[in-house]
């Protein structure tokens, strides 16, 4: 990681074009604290919001619970270009830019900002707030979905 480049900071703010939401395959993963807030958002039990905007999906052997695409790949919450759920959104999407892969080194970084205008421009996030993102990002990944609920009710 280029952490030493990070002693100012990084520059980003989404500008909300929804290009990393649409038009192409990928996976937005659920953590607990995910699953909680979306189902409270939206105001539905675990196992209707897992039947309506969920798809189980194993990465390697360890299943994890994915959000569903619409057909050509817009993000299941996806809404006129707009996301519909914008404060519940998921970890993945909150900590977005700031995964290990993106701030492995600067060529990544600079390289990700080729398809991320808000990258490089906006807001000046701390360090620590970086570290923080890294933090949750990671205990994101570490998260396999068991087909139980957080309160352990299976579904
Ligand atoms: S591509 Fe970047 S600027 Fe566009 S919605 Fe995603 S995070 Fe925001």
């Amino acid at each position: 990681m280029f952490e030493a480049a990070w002693k100012e900071g990084l520059r980003f703010t989404c500008r909300q074009c929804s290009g990393c939401c649409s038009g192409s395959p990928g996976l937005v993963r659920l953590g607990e604290a995910d699953i909680l807030i979306l189902t409270i958002g939206l105001g539905m039990n675990l196992e209707s919001f897992a039947a309506t905007y969920c798809r189980s999906v194993d990465t390697g052997g360890e299943p994890c619970l994915c959000l569903k695409e619409k057909p050509g790949y817009d993000c299941i919450f996806l809404d006129a270009g707009v996301c519909s759920v914008y404060e519940f959104r998921p970890t993945q999407c909150r900590t977005y830019p700031f995964w290990d892969e993106v701030v492995e080194t600067e060529n990544a970084w600079a390289r990700e900002a080729k398809t991320c205008p808000g990258i490089g421009s906006g807001h000046l996030n701390k360090p620590e707030q970086i570290a923080e993102s890294l933090q949750k990002q990671r205990k994101l990944r570490s998260f396999r979905w068991d087909g139980k609920a957080p309160g352990k009710e299976p579904i």
